[in-house]
């Protein structure tokens, strides 16, 4: 299968006055086409330089991409270098070079000559529409090797690499082979444990490739697959995903582009099961993700925010007793609070937050120590305990996911 490199070219990179968010943004493309990324590479506006790293490139990788240096100015090289190094001519192309003569003259702007290089390309080379600027970019296969030029401003190299530049490579790629690929979604698990699970099979890996990542508070893995026919490439995937589901499949929660509470929303309307929230550190985070969803009134109720201890009791109705005896970060506290609040909105699902959000402790609980309380009607209430890091809001959103998870297993199981 094909490699590719993507170089980024500007001395700013280096400088450290930018992020070469380019390379970031154009490896995840690749990596979802099944193209192998083995090196980034960032160097400044430096003729020399440059073409080093053309020589170097070619001989490790098939696919070049360079992104930046393809604007008006002096210190932008990267097609006469690269232009040079293959023995091309420079050309002009006629859509874009219509493009910056038609809006300099309906602004009745003159138009400085080095506005038209943007519209020179290398010959031979196909063109890639700039939909939101001047410089042109470029597609061509040369020797073995594909260079693909794009423009650094990522407002313009994004859709132009997705517009133009993904379907060409997809047609090279489509000569031989099918591409196929499943995205996994899991909670509760870190990155690193699942990376370690799965550890032997990423250090396997050819056909398919696994690749995980971070996500907020969740893990995603992508598994991707060719073969000659889409059947052979599924099954390829298929083989994969369950050797995965076999060591981590108690974390999976999902597939492809959903999330936790989307599913469990629509968990929640198919059933027709109403809920209602009490929140203490989360303070309306569960009840604002709920209500992100259309329709949703049909289920959700309403629910409180009782940050203190006053309004635990005076909103909540907790005990005095309860909080005198257990503190507020307690599993008793928790179900009593998933109690109330289910019935004081009138529902089937009552769920609580209480904890020490962080960074400080409280009543000796060390910050990140948490109680999701789940009252469901019919059941007995449970209280669940996680802790956490210190991180406030890190804590808060991942408890409100975790509280998802949660009444995600109890459908689950349940019903
Ligand atoms: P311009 O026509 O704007 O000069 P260009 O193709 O010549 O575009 P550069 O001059 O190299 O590109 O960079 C222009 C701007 O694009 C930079 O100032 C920076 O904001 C952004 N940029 C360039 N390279 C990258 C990169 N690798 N990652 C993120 N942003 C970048
Ligand atoms: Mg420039």
């Amino acid at each position: 299968m094909a490699s590719a490199e993507i170089i980024a070219v500007g001395t700013e990179l280096l400088l450290g006055q930018i992020v070469n968010s380019n390379a970031a943004f154009i490896s995840e493309e690749l990596a979802a086409n099944g193209i192998y990324v083995y090196h980034h590479t960032v160097v400044g506006d430096n003729p020399k330089r440059l073409k080093d790293v053309i020589e170097i490139a070619e001989k490790r990788s098939d696919i070049l991409i360079f992104t930046g240096g393809l604007g008006p100015t002096e210190d932008d090289i990267t097609k006469q270098i690269l232009a040079e190094h293959l023995q091309k001519n420079l050309v002009e192309d006629a859509f874009h070079m219509n493009k910056i003569t038609d809006y300099f003259a309906s602004r009745n702007r003159t138009m400085t000559e080095n506005n038209k290089l943007q519209a020179v390309i290398i010959e031979g080379s196909t063109v890639l529409n700039n939909d939101y600027g001047f410089a042109a970019g470029m597609f061509l296969k040369e020797n073995k090797h594909t260079y693909i030029l794009l423009p650094g401003p990522p407002s313009e190299m994004k859709p132009m690499f997705s517009s133009y530049a993904e379907p060409l490579l997809a047609n090279d790629s489509a000569e031989k082979n099918i591409l196929e690929s499943k995205i996994m979604r899991f909670f509760g698990i870190g990155e690193s444990q699942l990376a370690a699970d799965l550890n032997d099979m990423i250090l396997a890996q050819v056909n398919p490739t696994i690749a995980t990542y971070a996500g907020d508070n969740e893990v995603v893995v992508r598994i991707t697959a060719t073969a000659k026919t889409k059947e052979e490439a599924s099954a390829l995937v298929n083989e994969t995903e369950q050797e995965i589901l076999r060591r981590d499949g108690a974390f999976l929660y999902g597939y492809g582009e959903v999330s936790l509470p989307e599913l469990v929303t629509a968990m929640l309307l198919e059933k027709n099961i109403t809920i209602s929230a009490a929140e203490s550190f989360t303070a309306g985070l569960f009840q604002a993700e709920i209500a992100r969803f259309p329709g949703i009134s049909k289920i959700f109720k309403g629910g409180m925010v009782t940050y203190s201890e006053e309004t635990k009791q005076s909103i909540l109705e907790v005990s005095p007793q309860i909080i005198k005896e257990n503190g507020v970060v307690s599993a008793e506290c928790a179900k009593e609070m998933a109690n109330n609040v289910s019935r004081l909105c009138n529902t089937d699902i009552g769920i609580s937050f209480t904890g020490v959000a962080g960074p400080d402790s409280l009543e000796d609980h060390p910050a990140g120590t948490i109680w999701i309380g789940l009252h469901v009607a019919g059941f007995e209430t449970e209280a669940y305990q996680f802790v956490y890091g210190r991180d406030r809001n890190h804590n808060r959103r991942r408890a409100v996911k975790q509280g998802f998870q949660l009444i995600k297993q109890f459908l689950d199981t349940n019903r």
